[in-house]
């Protein structure tokens, strides 16, 4: 068995499992998905260790459990279509692609979403479009979204993201102050956003017109 997938096994069975995340489909993902081909170089030999890393321009590639719990939370079965606000590595987006049918991917960061979308097109993922500009905003022309996962810190769910997202959707999001937040599930019932609080976490900040200004 090739190393990579040794220590990929091993992040799943000690950091994941132990946890508390349960859905199968999840835990064979977090198995499959090359972790270590989303990280810069000088980073690989942690790629499968318990902590966000480093991906050039003052961003971060999520912890593994704080990827794992979040598509837990987002209750795939396999035929959605999500939208995720901050690519960054395009880890995340390569998790929600093995388990829904469309993603729809938005990075402020030229360079890195440039960088995801190279390699998410080389492991061969057909059904994540990549897309660069201000993802506070959503991306009207593809809504109404089954799903939205926010990867970025934000003061409150952007109101354009309420809008496209369809009744009885999913929104998760790190919501709360600059530098700490709470993980919270969103289900739109009736046009409004009903709100389940889970774990503490920390992300870098969402910027843009409907977040942190700067
Ligand atoms: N999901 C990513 C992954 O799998 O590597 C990690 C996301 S990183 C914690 C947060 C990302 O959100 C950063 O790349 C940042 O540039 C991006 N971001 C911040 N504000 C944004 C915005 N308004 N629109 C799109 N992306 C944004």
């Amino acid at each position: 068995m090739d190393e990579y997938k040794r220590l990929r096994d091993m992040m799943v069975d000690y950091q994941l499992i132990p946890r508390g995340i349960k859905d199968e489909r999840v835990l064979a993902a977090m198995r499959k998905v090359p972790r270590h081909l989303f990280v810069p170089d000088f980073v690989r030999h942690s790629a499968y260790d318990d902590m966000a890393l480093p991906i050039g321009d003052d961003q971060t590639i999520s912890q593994p459990y704080m990827v794992a719990v979040m598509t837990e939370l987002l209750e795939l079965k396999g035929d959605e279509k999500i939208l995720e606000i901050g690519t960054g590595s395009g880890y995340q987006a390569a998790i929600l692609a093995e388990l829904s049918r469309e993603v729809y991917t938005i990075e402020r960061i030229f360079t890195l979403a440039e960088e995801a979308r190279k390699r998410l097109t080389t492991l061969g993922y057909e059904n994540v479009c990549v897309i660069v500009g201000d993802g506070t905003k959503g991306f009207e022309e593809k809504s109404p979204f089954d799903r939205i996962i926010i990867t970025a810190a934000t003061p409150k769910i952007p109101e354009p993201l309420i809008n496209q997202l369809k009744e009885g959707g999913i929104i998760v999001a790190p919501v709360g102050e600059r530098f700490s937040q709470v993980l919270i599930k969103c289900k739109k019932e009736k046009g409004m956003l009903i709100e389940e609080y889970h774990t503490p976490c920390v992300f870098v900040p969402l910027i843009g017109e409907y977040g942190w200004k700067g």
